[in-house]
Parts: C-alpha cells; sequence; structure tokens
C-alpha cells in the first residue's frame, strides 16, 4: 500500500481501477513517404471511417447534448472538402500522419478566422484530427478514455469541454498531476460533485488497471488499499448521502444566526438546478464565461436575454452580478491583450473594463435592464479591485446607469488591506478567496507546481479576511464570501466566525455547508476562526480548527 498526496476538492471519497487519460500525440515528422501513394491513401480512408464510426457509436451512447457534438465531429471526419485535401497532400509526397495534420490544421486555421460559431468548431476539429493520427500509429486516442467499467481517470489536467463530456456513470474520481484547488479543472469538479484529488505531482506512477481511493476529504490517493480502508470509504460515503438527503433549510448557525448561502453560476441553465438545491440567490454570476469564445463585445441585446433569465429564477431573491473578469484564466479576445508576460498581474478585472470604458458601460447598461424588467434584486460587482479610488469609479459610474446595488469584490491583498475606506464606499463587498490566496501567497492558480501554497486556510489570507469582516461590521456593509473556500464545509464556519454575513458557492456543496454551519453557534466559530487565525501554516490552521470542534 503506498499514499500519493495532492489536494482535495470537497470530502468526499472513492475507489476503483486506474484508467489513465493518453498525453497529446506529438506532430507527424515532414519527412518523405516511404510507401507509395495507393496503400497510404488506403489506409488514411480506413481510419477516417472508423473514427467516424467510433464518434457516432459513442454519440449515441452518451445522447443529449455530447450526442450533437460527436455527431458533428463524426461528420468532419467524412468531409469531402477535407479528404480530398488529405488525399491532394499525399499525392504530392507526404505521409498519412503529415497529410491529415497539415489539411485539418488548414481547415481549423480557416474556421478560426470566420469567427463566432465556426470558430468554436476549430478545437473539435484538432480533436478528430488528433483521433486519426492516434488510428494510423496504432495508440490510444487522446482525451477521456471509455470503458463499460466505471474507473478513476487520471490525467495531466483536463480542459474544460473534456471535464464537461465525463460520464458521471463511469467516472467515478479524477486525479490530476496538474492544477491548483481553484483551477478551472477543480471548479469544474465540484460543481458536478466529481471525488476529485488535483495537483499530484506522483500521478504519473499510476497505471491503468491499478486499484486506489481517492480521499478528497484528506487530498490522498492510496494505491491498492486494504479491504479495512475500503469499507470505511463506505461508511463516509454512506454519511455524505445521509446528509444530501436531509431536508433543505436556510443557512444558519445552530444559535438560529441567519447566513444566507448562495449560489456560483456561470449560465443561466444552471439556475434551476441551484434553485432545487436551496440555493437562496445568487452569490456570484461569472458573465465572462458567457463570451469566452466571442471576438467582439457582445451588445446590450445580446447580454440582456442571459441576465433576465437568470433573474427570473430568483424572483424576490438576491442575485449578485460580477461584470466581466477578463484575463488570465478566462481571456476574453475583446478585452485582453495576449502578449502581457505575467497576465494574472495584468490589465485584467476592472483594469481592462476601465481601459475600454464602453464595454462596461454596456454591460451596466443591459443589467439595469434586466433589473428594471425582473422582480429579483439585483446587486452588481466589479472583480479585482485595488483600493478605493477604484471603489469610488465603479460604484459611481454602475449608479449613474441606473444599478441599485453596487459592489466590489476583494480579491487583491490591497483592497482588504484598505477596508475601512473601501467598506464605507461601496454598498457591499464580495471575497473571491480563489484570487486573494493567490495574490497573498504569489502562487499561480493554474500551476500545479505551487499548488499546495493555493490554499485558502492559510492564516494570512484568514487575516485578510478578518480585516474585511471587521471593517464590514464597523460600518454595516455585508461581506460575502464567494470564492471556493465558502465550498469547505469548515472553512465556511471559520468565515462567518471572521465576519462574513453571506456564504456563495457551487450548488452541490450547499448541502454539506448547510449542515455543517448547523453545528456551530456564533461564539464556537468565533473559538474557530481564532484557533486558524493564531496556526503558523494552512495545514496548522486546518488542523487548529478541526480539534477545536
Ligand atoms: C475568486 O477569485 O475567488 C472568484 C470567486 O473569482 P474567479 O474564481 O472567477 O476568479
Ligand atoms: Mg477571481
Amino acid at each position: 500500500m503506498r499514499e500519493l498526496r495532492g489536494i482535495g476538492v470537497g470530502r468526499s471519497v472513492a475507489f476503483g481501477p486506474v484508467l489513465r487519460m493518453p498525453d497529446l500525440l506529438s506532430e507527424p515528422a515532414d519527412t518523405p513517404r516511404a510507401t507509395d501513394a495507393e496503400t497510404e491513401r488506403s489506409s488514411v480512408t480506413a481510419a477516417l471511417a472508423s473514427v467516424a464510426k467510433e464518434l457516432s457509436e459513442r454519440g449515441a451512447q452518451a445522447g443529449g447534448e455530447a450526442q450533437a457534438v460527436l455527431e458533428a465531429q463524426a461528420m468532419m471526419a467524412q468531409d469531402p472538402g477535407l479528404i480530398d485535401d488529405v488525399n491532394a497532400r499525399i499525392d504530392s509526397g507526404s505521409t498519412g500522419e503529415r497529410a491529415v495534420f497539415e489539411a485539418f490544421a488548414a481547415f481549423q486555421d480557416m474556421l478560426t478566422g470566420m469567427g463566432g460559431y465556426m470558430a468554436e468548431r476549430a478545437a473539435d476539429l484538432g480533436d478528430v484530427s488528433q483521433r486519426i493520427i492516434a488510428h494510423l500509429r496504432g495508440v490510444p486516442a487522446p482525451g477521456v478514455p471509455t470503458s463499460d467499467k466505471p474507473f478513476v481517470l487520471v490525467a495531466h489536467d483536463l480542459a474544460p469541454a473534456d471535464t464537461a463530456m465525463l460520464d458521471l456513470a463511469k467516472v467515478v474520481a479524477l486525479i490530476t498531476r496538474d492544477g491548483g484547488p481553484t483551477s478551472h479543472t477543480a471548479i469544474l469538479a465540484r460543481a458536478k460533485a466529481i471525488t476529485a484529488v488535483v495537483g499530484v505531482s506522483a500521478a504519473d506512477e499510476l497505471t491503468d488497471g491499478t486499484e486506489v481511493l481517492v480521499d478528497a476529504a484528506s487530498g490522498t490517493v492510496i494505491v491498492s488499499p486494504d479491504s479495512s480502508q475500503v469499507a470505511a470509504a463506505e461508511t463516509r460515503t454512506a454519511e455524505l448521502q445521509a446528509i444530501k438527503a436531509a431536508p433543505i433549510t436556510d443557512g444558519a448557525l445552530a444559535d438560529g444566526e441567519k447566513v444566507p448561502l448562495l449560489a456560483n453560476l456561470g449560465s443561466p441553465k444552471d439556475a434551476a438546478a441551484a434553485v432545487e438545491l436551496g440555493a437562496e440567490g445568487v452569490g456570484l454570476f461569472r458573465t465572462e464565461f458567457l463570451f469566452l469564445d466571442a471576438k467582439t463585445a457582445p451588445t446590450v441585446e445580446q447580454q440582456l436575454a442571459d441576465y433576465a433569465a437568470v433573474l427570473d429564477a430568483f424572483p424576490g431573491k438576491k442575485v449578485v452580478v460580477r461584470c466581466l473578469d477578463a484575463g488570465a484564466d478566462k481571456p476574453l479576445s475583446f478585452l485582453n491583450d495576449a502578449e502581457e508576460e505575467n497576465p494574472a498581474l495584468g490589465l485584467r478585472g476592472l483594469r481592462a473594463l476601465r481601459a475600454n470604458e464602453q464595454i462596461l458601460r454596456d454591460q451596466l447598461t443591459a443589467l439595469a435592464r434586466a433589473q428594471e424588467a425582473t422582480e429579483a434584486e439585483l446587486w452588481v460587482m466589479a472583480p479585482m479591485v485595488a483600493d478605493v479610488e477604484e471603489t469610488e469609479y465603479f460604484v459611481t459610474l454602475a449608479k449613474e446607469l441606473g444599478i441599485r446595488v453596487a459592489g466590489v469584490m476583494a480579491e487583491i491583498p490591497s483592497l482588504a488591506l484598505m477596508a475601512d475606506q473601501v467598506a464605507g464606499a461601496s454598498d457591499f463587498v464580495s471575497i473571491g478567496t480563489n484570487d486573494l490566496t493567490q495574490y497573498t501567497m504569489a502562487a499561480d492558480r493554474m500551476l500545479g507546481t505551487v499548488a499546495s501554497y493555493q490554499d485558502p486556510w492559510h492564516p494570512a489570507v484568514l487575516r485578510l479576511v478578518r480585516m474585511l469582516g471587521d471593517a464590514g461590521r464597523a460600518s454595516g456593509t455585508p461581506v460575502g464570501v464567494c470564492g471556493e473556500a465558502a465550498a469547505d464545509p469548515l472553512l465556511a464556519v471559520v468565515l462567518v466566525g471572521l465576519g462574513a454575513t453571506s456564504l456563495s458557492m457551487t450548488p452541490a456543496a450547499l448541502a454539506d455547508v448547510r449542515a455543517e454551519l448547523a453545528r456551530h453557534t456564533r461564539p464556537q466559530a468565533e473559538a474557530l476562526a481564532a484557533a486558524a487565525l493564531a496556526a503558523p501554516t494552512a495545514e496548522a490552521a486546518r488542523l487548529a480548527a478541526q480539534s477545536s470542534t
């Protein structure tokens, strides 16, 4: 039995055999062809046909949205124009692999140039090309593997599209070598309630078929666990299921003090599921997710329908919408400069919006119209705000354009250090612990090698949260938390002890957080917070809070 360490996402545990995600294929060499054109053409034709067949079979199995994507990919593999181009390249001396690579790349460039929906399909074309080349080489195709039996997926990292397409009936857990707890792989894993441990530096040692126990609560992967460890995991799974099945109530501490539990959303499509899981409103609607593929800034009309759809799902409830947070892990081509060397420290968030003020004005105008057309209580906030001067700029502009409640996100340590000034100038503050941790610890949240620093339990982060909580209390300004930290049940209690007045998280985490809050009174939450604040490291803070419960 061996134990590998990483960073757990959530609290669940799962057990199963490993299936690795094959690595991306190397680019086929541009060397002269050894066989005759006829032989090369027929092996490419066979590869194209079997890839098309395999994609449509997978589509039929998956059903729903995934089927449409896979069917479209199957058609790409049989596109007559592309096949002609591949054959012409073989006739002029290319190997089959190289011809497929070049023909698909040329078509991909053309689609990207067309923008909009066509550009979105370009990445799918790249995936088809990799599958065909894998077939020609006789190696497994890259991308999420398929299996008849449940398995634990092991990958270097997952593209958002891979995570979105995971078949949850088969993938019982996810282990990645790269990525930290706030990388988008981890955020999506949490949203889909997949047991995951990310940033496992030794993940490459895991081979297909090895049985592993993936424990997100402790961030460990036990290789070949014994039967008592598997039995303990099953007991914990049953306990967690009982929590999920408990009746939905409003968030509150054991002494009855209300702590509204809100949802983090990235699309109006997710609103209904959030309501079902008991979200008392929305604490973070990430608007940039709507426009990740857009080449030009969306118009007021394009935005209005999406915003109205989210607000309509929460009549009479609070919905906090964040203005476009473009940059670093979420670049928008119409707002960001691709040439920045350190995009996390670049012209991003409110800085990018201020440099393109018309885009910000259009978004605020669309939001103000949605506010008038619906029954929800709209709050609007700016991302990545540095100080009171930026706070005043945003709040003034938002009010001028008709927004009734305007606030700022606390993600840069400078804002927390100036919290007393900021709280007086803003209707509310929402703490984004993902970026606040990244900047406090100077550790890129996307980088697996420094993933251990990306831990919001670090007392340095908690001290900044306390400064924000104290400033909020002194001025009567609400201070919510909407980073991943709010989804960690025990840390959620600590955050409330530090002065957070509401918590927003992926809806899948609501039940666990609701149950943990109900176990602690206000004095107990404050005692947990004090114990965590006094600790020297993130690990020690977590242990101090655990042993004070
Ligand atoms: C955060 O930084 O904590 C946050 C909520 O924003 P995002 O994860 O979208 O950067
Ligand atoms: Mg952020």
